[in-house]
């Protein structure tokens, strides 16, 4: 599932896999037409050269093959994709894509059975489709305000194959009195503040298992790699199974987690804010090649993807629900004291212990990540300053300065959050 499409019109897409079963001579069109497709496709790459964007490339290549006899709208996205695919050479197999409901329509037959009409050449054609638990799916989701976007047909393992798109317009994110911040670490998944006025203060470590399990993934699959190596059929098909059996728990996890810091967002009112992962990658690899994250192992533990994997459901799942989502950029979160505001490199003494230079304020490095977070989530959103933490501390801070002079621009630009001036006191 993905989001995408501009700031005013938003919607998501989900795909969903169903099996075809079209008779004999419908195969053999199909075949046809797809071999007919990959060899246009593989015409078209020469031409890539000649141009600078994807309008041009249009105007280049498609009166001269449009005697090709494939459907316009087909032969358009077959050009879209082989202008995107930026370092092909040659394409040994290509989906054939149909818009609804330009070239292609989801139908039902006059028995009632659901049927793709598709027209990949100029003939149009009605393909069955089964009635099995992917279809099942799509009857579900089409209740649920789903429609039918385009789709993508292809063959795999000698049976048809259909990848149905489905599209939903965004529903308007709701009213926000508070947020919560988001901290994604290297041993903790998600460390989450959530910062409301008229809610108690909830902090959370979420998915401290995913780090450990991902290390004995790696140490499994180190065994099973030197066995691979001396040429063990048994041990290379354990490690893709291993391969798989990551992936799912990685996903299953980051769904929950995910699902957890939504509930309680809903729950509280509550804006979701994260880090820009852009640059969090840039500044890994930027500790990582200093030496200071400890080299090779460091970086093979980042597990990268799993990172942005999460981000993507977060957003994903918040979107679904109606749930805003902030992303700032994190300078200086993690060196930042949540409590006076004071920025110092001094302050993070170890990777795991924040202690504050300036008002010995000691709490855990991600907590107060996350903390700073959720300040920075409520200036973008032009929210009141508020921390919740502040009433739990014995000891008050006079330097307890807050961040809500400081304008939008300085959140966005490069350095501005150590620098915070007092506006509003707190007692
Ligand atoms: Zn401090």
């Amino acid at each position: 599932m993905k989001t995408k499409g501009n700031h005013t019109n938003k919607w998501i897409e989900t795909t969903i896999p169903l099996t075809l079963n079209p008779g004999k001579t419908k195969q053999l069109y199909l075949c046809r037409a797809q071999a007919k497709i990959l060899a246009f496709a593989n015409n078209l790459l020469p031409f890539k050269t000649q141009v600078s964007s994807a309008l041009n490339f249009h105007h280049l290549v498609y009166k001269r093959f449009k005697y090709l006899g494939i459907h316009s709208q087909v032969q358009e996205a077959v050009q879209r994709r082989v202008y995107s695919a930026k370092r092909a050479r040659t394409f040994h197999q290509l989906p054939m894509e149909f818009n609804f409901p330009r070239s292609g329509n989801l139908t039902m037959s006059t028995r009632g059975n659901p049927i793709v009409k598709i027209s990949p050449l100029k003939q149009r054609i009605a393909l069955p489709i089964s009635r099995d638990g992917g279809w099942r799916r799509v009857e579900e989701q089409m209740k649920g305000g789903w429609t039918a976007h385009s789709c993508k047909v292809f063959k795999h393992n000698r049976s048809w194959v259909m990848h149905l798109i489905l599209r939903k317009a965004l529903p308007p994110t709701q009213e926000v009195e508070g947020t919560i911040g988001v901290d994604v670490g290297r041993k903790i998944m998600a460390a989450i503040t959530v910062n409301h006025p008229s809610f108690a203060l909830v902090e959370q470590y979420l998915g401290k298992d995913l780090a450990w399990k991902q290390h004995q993934f790696q140490t499994r699959r180190a065994v099973l790699q030197q066995y691979a190596a001396q040429g063990d059929k048994r041990a290379r098909r354990a490690l893709i199974r291993l391969r798989k059996q990551e992936k799912h728990y990685v996903q299953t996890r980051c769904a929950q987690i995910a699902h957890e810091i939504v509930c309680l967002a809903a729950l509280t009112r509550s804006a979701i804010i994260i880090e820009d992962l852009k640059y969090l990658r840039r500044l890994w690899t930027i500790q990582a090649t200093k030496g200071n994250w400890g080299g090779k192992k460091i970086r093979r533990s980042l597990n990268r993807w799993s990172y942005s994997l999460f981000h993507d459901t977060l957003t994903r799942i918040a979107q679904l629900h109606q749930i805003p989502i902030v992303i700032v950029l994190p300078h200086y979160t993690s060196q930042t004291c949540s409590h006076c505001g004071k920025r110092s490199k001094r302050s993070r003494r170890t990777r795991d212990l924040f202690s504050c230079i300036s008002c010995r304020f000691t709490v855990n490095a991600d907590r107060n990540a996350s903390r700073n977070l959720s300040l920075l989530g409520q200036l973008k959103l032009g929210l009141p300053f508020f921390n919740a933490w502040s009433s739990y501390l014995p000891f008050p801070c006079e330097r307890r300065t807050l961040c809500s002079s400081v304008s939008l621009a300085e959140v966005c630009s490069t350095t501005s959050y150590g620098v915070m001036s007092s506006s509003v006191p707190v007692d």
